[in-house]
């Protein structure tokens, strides 16, 4: 009983998630016209996926220098050695998430092996950051539901693909990113390349310009 009730808690709450993500946008442009609150500056959130890596303290350089936070979705293999940069993500106000342990498509997986690439993950950031995330980013954007991850997991995909890893080509990136942007998207970029972290800080100067605001993807997700 008590079991399936929390099944029925974990599969409400995917539900709900995915239908604020779904709803963040049409909310904003139902405030717009109808005028009941006040023109908010457009939003955005910047994430990033596959790291830490050699290039992600850069990356949080020049985050912290424009005061930008994000949201990193971390590789659980590539954490051991690099705990300060995680440390340094937290000091800095980011978003830290899941990103599975050895970036696996979920589905593909046996239940107790995919609670075992989501869970390990969670434990290695719970060792350093003290915290014990909800958010994650299943890679190649396939989750799965219904598994128990001792926390109720909050799959977060995303609505415009730089497609950084593809073209690793820095005014390509800049480009690609620019001429979608809307108010509202989540960003997939990866903290794994140079020409990523190039691209990144130029799309938030040229964003800032245009008068766009930060956000981790918690703040997206639960307007
Ligand atoms: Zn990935």
């Amino acid at each position: 009983m008590w079991r399936r009730f929390r099944l029925f808690f974990l599969i409400e709450c995917l539900v709900l998630a995915a239908l604020l993500i779904a709803d963040a946008r049409s909310k904003r442009f139902t405030q717009e016209t109808t005028g009941t609150t006040a023109r908010e500056d457009p939003r955005v959130a910047l994430t990033f996926d596959d790291g830490p890596s050699e290039y992600t303290t850069s990356l949080l350089d020049g985050l912290r220098e424009r005061g930008v936070k994000a949201t990193f979705f971390l590789q659980g293999q590539c954490i051991e050695g690099r705990e300060g940069i995680i440390r340094q993500m937290q000091e800095d106000g980011h978003l830290i998430g899941n990103h599975t342990f050895h970036h696996v498509q979920l589905t593909k997986l046996s239940d107790e092996q995919a609670k075992q690439e989501v869970v390990s993950t969670s434990n290695a950031i719970f060792k350093i950051t003290g915290i014990y995330t909800a958010f994650i980013r299943p890679p190649f954007g396939e989750w799965k539901k219904g598994l128990d991850y001792n926390v109720t997991m909050i799959p977060v995909l995303w609505t415009l693909d730089s497609r950084d890893w593809y073209t690793q080509n820095t005014p390509v990136i800049v480009n690609e990113v620019m001429k979608q942007v809307d108010d509202g998207d989540i960003i997939l970029m990866h903290d794994c390349f140079q020409t990523s972290v190039e691209s990144a800080l130029q799309i938030v100067d040229r964003l800032k310009e245009q008068g766009y605001e930060f956000v981790t993807v918690d703040e997206m997700i639960v307007e």
